[in-house]
């Protein structure tokens, strides 16, 4: 389903990664890959359907040796989602994969330099209508592009990489081609991609390399890729992280459902940021929640609020929410309130009544309950509250005061 977006998409061709389009105003996929050895059937085929339960579209796994590719003859045909072969230095390794039935092989210019055996990778692969991802990287450049460009990875250098490659491939007439151009520097990512946009219409797979663990890598990954996709540029993408590679599926899912760039799947947990009126440890309730809910394919927006004076007001465009009074929930559903839960059980009430709403409707999970019975109890506590803790609960008027008494 293509989904209505404010940036605007860059027009580029279209090549099939198995039953995955990738380009061409396909929805932008989201890829990982997975950590196992690839000769260890079962367990790889384990971490690739918890990646697609995570929002891996596509997964890609090391084919690095002659097991690796004797096992995916096996896991290719029990996958749940697509399978990429990444090859690095032995040409023969994606001959074999192609051998296998992969749905793509990615192929780093850096490290398979020999013309003669790219053409005949392109060769076969293009017999067997087999994508290639032309896989440049900063950090393993061709030495001749590295000298040539003064001794340094450029994004000039990246992008000639990627259109030498496309030559190679074009001498034996085969272009279904996805290119990348990653490095883990954000800035030089974000310039060859650029470039890169400029002077190819193939699809693009956005992705910095070697982020890193959480949070620094996620933050580096979402300030390249995001910035890419808001310019347009991008249509499929990889969050590389030093991490349980489930997290990069989600981190990419979430980046695209947060950009309005894929239809919402999972609940998008908002929290406010607490303050002096906090009722609960909202960030403790939230991270339960999000437990919670991690697992669960419930489109909607849910809100954890820390306390009923503000918290139905400030997440009333929230589907679902649920916001502290003294010792008890305050659950509200579209801004009105629906329900009084102890403390303790808050996250479960919440997992219920977004099941509730999922299958049902707002409205109907709204008249099996008595509201105006609901809303007086959160007026309780929300008046309780406030003659507790008075309008300023920071009690920022007294140092307001002793501010001014010091300067004047
Ligand atoms: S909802 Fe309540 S606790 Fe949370 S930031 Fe707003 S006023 Fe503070």
């Amino acid at each position: 389903m293509e989904v209505q977006s404010i940036f605007p998409r860059r027009t580029t061709r279209q090549v099939m990664v198995g039953d995955v389009a990738v380009g061409g105003h396909a929805p932008i996929s989201v890829q990982s890959m997975t950590v196992t050895r690839t000769a260890d059937v079962d367990g790889t085929l384990q971490q690739v359907y918890e990646l697609a339960m995570a929002g891996a579209d596509i997964v890609r796994c090391t084919c690095n040796e002659v097991e690796a590719a004797e096992g995916l003859a096996r896991i290719v045909p029990r996958s749940p989602v697509p399978i990429v072969a990444d090859i690095h230095h032995q040409y023969r390794m994606a001959l074999a994969a192609l051998e296998a039935g992969v749905h793509c092989l990615r192929l780093n210019p850096g490290n398979i330099r020999k013309p003669e055996q790219i053409r005949a990778v392109a060769s076969e692969a293009r017999d067997r209508s087999v994508p290639i991802r032309i896989g440049v990287n900063g950090g393993s450049l061709h030495p001749d592009l590295y000298r040539k460009h003064g001794g340094r990875v450029t994004p000039e250098a990246m992008v000639e990489s990627a259109l030498t490659e496309i030559g190679y491939f074009a001498e034996v007439g085969f272009d279904l081609v996805k290119i990348s151009v990653k490095a883990s520097s954000v800035p030089l990512m974000i310039d060859a991609y650029r470039q890169l946009a400029e002077v190819t219409d193939h699809p693009l797979h956005l992705g910095v390399t070697e982020a890193g663990p959480p949070p620094a890598g996620l933050i580096k990954s979402t300030a390249g890729i995001a910035t890419l996709l808001a310019e347009g540029i991008g249509d499929t993408i990889r969050y590389s992280l030093t991490a349980d590679p489930v997290a990069e599926a989600r981190a990419g899912r979430q980046l695209l459902e947060s950009m309005g760039l894929r239809e919402r799947r999972n609940v998008d947990l908002i929290a406010c940021p607490s303050c002096g009126r906090a009722e609960i440890d909202v960030v403790a309730v939230a991270e339960e929640a999000m437990a919670a809910f991690a697992d669960r394919e419930i489109p909607l927006q849910v809100a954890v609020m820390g306390c009923v004076v503000n918290g139905p007001g400030e997440a009333r465009d929230a589907d679902l929410g649920i916001a502290a009074g003294r010792g008890r929930g305050h659950l509200f559903v579209k801004g009105r309130n629906a329900a009084v839960v102890a403390e303790d059980e808050m996250v479960d009430a919440l997992v219920e009544w977004a099941e509730l709403i999922h299958a049902d409707g707002p409205e109907a999970a709204l008249s099996r309950v008595d509201t105006e019975k609901a809303e007086r109890e959160a007026s309780r506590d929300r008046e309780r509250l406030l003659t507790e803790q008075g309008d300023d609960v920071d009690d920022a008027s007294t140092r307001i005061e002793s501010i001014r008494r010091r300067i004047s």
